[in-house]
Formats: C-alpha cells, sequence, structure tokens
C-alpha cells in the first residue's frame, strides 16, 4: 500500500509553566501527520517527543519527516529507526486508524484518569476542582522543593484529600538514595501504623536513570510500590530493565515509546504491571494512546491522562490545523 503523507509542526502554550524536576516547561511543541491511502481512507498521527524524557527531539522529529517523499509505503511507517520513538508512534498509530485500523478500539469508559497536582503547597488547594471532575487518583510531584517542607505538605496533604483516592508521588528521578528511602519508609511506617487514611499507590521514579541497581534495591526493601516512567521511556529500555529483574510497575507514555505493535507484543508476552500516561500531546495521540491503554492496561491502575486543565480548549486550533492539511 502507498500513502500520501503530509504534516505540520504546531505550538501550544500550557495555561501555566509545567514545574518538574527537569525544570520548567512553557510550551507543548509536536508535529501533525496525516496518511491518505489508495482507497482514500485518513489517518491522523501525531509526533510529540519529549527529549528530556529520552525521545528524539522535536528538530529530529521534523528533519525525519522532511526527508521523506510525498508518498510513502508500509515499508517506510514500519522500518522507523529506534533513535526515533515519537515518530514511530506518531506514524504507526496513524497507519492504524487509517488503512491498518481493522481492529480499532473505542477507549472505553471503563478507563478512569489520574489527575496530576502541581507541585509543593499549591496541591492542597487545586485537589478540589480535579475532585468535582470526578478524579480519584491523584499524581503529586515531588523531588522539586527541599524534602522536609515536601514531607510537611504530605502531611497535610494525605489529611485533606478524601480517604477514598489514591495518590502517586512522582519524583521525576529528583531524590537522592536517602530521600527516596526516608519516603518508603514514611509510606511504610504510615501505613504500618494505621495512620495513612488513603492509599499510597505508589511512588514514581525515585532516582535518576542511571541508578536502576538502586531502585531495584529499593524495590524489595520496602512494601510501598516503585513506579518506573523516564528509566523506561522508549521499548528497549523497558525491554531492558525487565530482564534486569524490574518487576514493579511500569510507566508506558505511548507518545515517546516508540512502535505501538511492538509494544503490544511485549505486553502481551511478559504480562508486565503498566500504568499509561500522558506527554502532554492533543486529542490526536490521546486518541491513539488511550487505545493502547485500553487493551493493555492490567491491574485496574488509573491512567495519567488528567491533563486537560494544563491547557486552553484545543477543538479550534486543531480542527483548522487539520483541515490546513
Ligand atoms: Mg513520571
Amino acid at each position: 500500500m502507498r500513502y500520501q503523507f503530509k504534516f505540520r509542526p504546531y505550538q501550544r502554550k500550557f495555561l501555566r509553566s509545567l514545574t518538574t524536576n527537569h525544570g520548567k516547561w512553557d510550551i507543548r511543541e509536536g508535529i501533525i501527520l496525516r496518511l491518505t491511502d489508495e482507497t482514500l481512507k485518513v489517518g491522523w498521527g501525531e509526533i510529540a517527543p519529549i527529549s528530556w524524557f529520552g525521545s528524539e527531539t522535536l528538530e529530529q522529529a521534523l528533519d525525519f519527516c522532511r526527508q521523506l517523499p510525498g508518498e510513502i509505503t508500509d515499508e517506510i511507517i514500519f522500518s522507523i529507526p529506534d533513535e526515533l520513538p515519537a515518530c514511530q508512534f506518531g506514524f504507526e498509530s496513524a497507519w492504524e486508524m487509517g488503512s491498518g485500523g481493522d481492529n480499532f478500539i473505542t477507549p472505553n469508559s471503563s478507563l478512569f484518569y489520574s489527575g496530576l497536582l502541581p507541585a509543593g503547597e499549591a496541591a492542597l488547594n487545586q485537589w478540589e476542582t480535579l475532585w468535582q471532575k470526578g478524579y480519584r487518583t491523584f499524581k503529586w510531584k515531588i523531588g522539586v522543593y527541599a524534602i522536609a517542607h515536601e514531607l510537611e505538605i504530605f502531611e497535610s496533604l494525605i489529611h485533606t484529600l478524601p480517604a477514598s483516592t489514591k495518590l502517586r508521588l512522582d519524583a521525576n528521578g529528583g531524590l537522592s538514595y536517602e530521600e527516596a528511602s526516608l519516603w518508603l519508609r514514611t509510606c511504610d511506617n504510615l501505613k504500618a501504623n494505621g495512620e495513612l487514611p488513603l492509599e499510597i499507590e505508589f511512588i514514581e521514579q525515585p532516582l535518576p536513570v542511571e541508578q536502576f541497581q538502586q531502585m531495584l534495591e529499593l524495590s524489595t526493601s520496602y512494601e510501598t510500590a516503585i513506579a518506573l516512567d523516564e528509566s523506561v521511556a522508549t521499548l528497549g529500555q523497558l525491554a531492558a530493565c525487565h530482564q534486569l529483574g524490574w518487576r514493579g510497575i511500569f510507566v508506558i507514555k505511548p507518545g515517546i515509546v516508540g512502535s505501538p505493535s511492538r509494544l503490544r507484543k511485549f505486553c502481551h508476552q511478559h504480562q508486565i504491571d503498566t500504568v499509561f500516561s500522558s506527554v502532554f500531546e492533543t486529542a490526536i495521540a490521546r486518541l491513539a494512546a488511550l487505545k493502547l491503554a485500553a487493551e493493555l492496561s492490567r491491574n485496574n491502575r488509573a491512567i495519567g491522562f488528567g491533563i486537560d486543565h494544563f491547557f486552553e480548549q484545543e477543538d479550534t486550533w486543531l480542527q483548522s490545523l487539520c483541515n490546513s492539511l
């Protein structure tokens, strides 16, 4: 099959900049692409890289798109190099939505979402808006401020959030080994003493990617679960961590993990415990990502796509961008 290929870059400003241990993020940039097959079936795809998280840069993705001819083949789509995981996702999901789409499952309402709270004290004022929107799992960024301060806020947060909520703590690799131990010990002790009014679902990526062995060790030393995120940004990394013995949780960001078909194969083969998560994509990549989450999520974990409150309504600009292709 041959496909007409068109693409267009986009920029999208966060309502307020997103602060993580990686720094501040103000503008989301990506590429929308369209594949039209010989029967005129259209598939939309989105390339939404996060280079500081381990994917290619936007520039590399653009270069890749620019060097392609106006008409491409299945062979091109399925042989995009592993160094371009966001491109692999964008092209393959466009292909699936268009001519490869005989197994297209619409994500159903049984998926429930995790809402992202801002770092620091702001979380204490923001959870309620998200709660009213129906969120029951929250993620709070840690490793942003001094640990003593964050532990104080944590103490308030767990007593402020309703008891039926689940809380995820995401350090984005920003803790030292001692700090990570302190967080894990604090959660373990609170639970053991019956002083934990809600469930701490896991601590996400406590240490930097290079400290895999230490995280493996921590995961066997404490009750509180650990999820790898930055460590498993791409399918290659995910397979390597599994190979090295990781049996905790894997956070999968479909938008940058790489080929959806190879991800499916890996998840089916190894039955790993996954949490699916957003890369602040538009509705185009989100649909493809939610579809994968619906297929591959196990253990009833909320998926991390509760990000709408970070952007203005997208319908209008996305619609006109698509119309211009
Ligand atoms: Mg994370």
